[in-house]
């Protein structure tokens, strides 16, 4: 049997959630059921996720995300809980068993802890569940921590040797102009390098309740790019767009891999 093709998504905070820091479980569910799918096609999936502080902001009914580290990393414990709980469920009513890893720097970093991290992920590609991956918010402190999922995912993807990065995100990809000021503005459908041009036309953090944005999805594909990885950044409003893009439409922008 040829090698099965792995593909890791990363799917962020705005795209998970509603503006009220609840759960979109209409997204949620046909992520879930996206994801099963392709991975019963005989693909080996490992979901990156964000929305572990966001989810939890909103099930503690917190008018808004905590200043504080210690306010934030408790929100993260119970976000965290709550999104594998998600995932678990719709994972599992598609039949598809989850595995949760909670990711550091250090773990990274570490030679023994790293080559602990990639068994891990190989054995539960062999045991046939979809690994489910965040960083551990909780745990974290600003020295060990990467502080955003796109290059917690560009990690991951290089860590496994991932065929493809996916990253979903609440916009159609990389513009040459920002599109929410000039209505003129396109879509870039691939970048062939990542240059100092490409560089600025990233503008800053995306929303209130996520923390990355483009400059974090740019850094995520030179990350993957540079180890070979094609990357592609798309619009995850609609999770079954991700079935166009792996029947080779073009959609969201392509980074190629050097
Ligand atoms: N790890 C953080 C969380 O799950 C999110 C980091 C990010 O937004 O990229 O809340």
């Amino acid at each position: 049997m040829a090698k099965a093709e792995r593909l890791v998504i990363k799917v962020g905070t705005s795209t998970l959630t509603y503006e009220t820091g609840k759960i979109n479980i209409r997204r949620l569910v046909k992520l879930c059921s996206v994801l099963a799918d392709l991975h019963n096609s005989g693909r080996e999936i490992v979901l990156v996720t964000s929305g572990a502080i966001g989810v939890g902001v909103g099930k503690l009914g917190l008018k808004e995300r905590p200043k504080d580290i210690p306010g934030r990393q408790a929100a993260a414990t119970v976000g965290q809980c709550e999104l594998m709980f998600m995932y678990d469920k719709f994972f599992g009513e598609n039949g598809v068993k989850t595995g949760q890893l909670l990711i550091t720097k250090s773990d990274i970093e570490n030679d023994k802890r790293r080559t602990n991290l990639e068994n891990t992920f190989e054995k539960l590609f062999e045991y046939g569940a979809v690994p489910i991956v965040n960083e551990n918010d909780s745990v974290a402190t600003e020295e060990i921590v990467y502080g955003d999922n796109d290059s917690l995912s560009a990690i991951v993807a290089r860590l496994i040797h991932a065929d493809k990065l996916i990253i979903l995100s609440d916009i159609d990809g990389l513009f040459d102009d920002n599109p929410t000021e000039n209505p003129d503005a396109r879509l870039i459908p691939v970048v062939e390098e990542i240059t100092e041009e490409i560089e600025a036309l990233c503008g800053g953090s995306g929303t209130d309740r996520g923390t990355g944005g483009m400059v974090t999805k740019i850094h995520a594909a030179r990350i993957t790019t540079e180890a070979g990885i094609p990357t592609v950044i798309m619009n995850g409003s609609d999770p079954q767009d991700i079935y166009k893009l792996i029947d080779g439409h073009c959609i969201g922008t392509l980074f190629v891999a050097k």
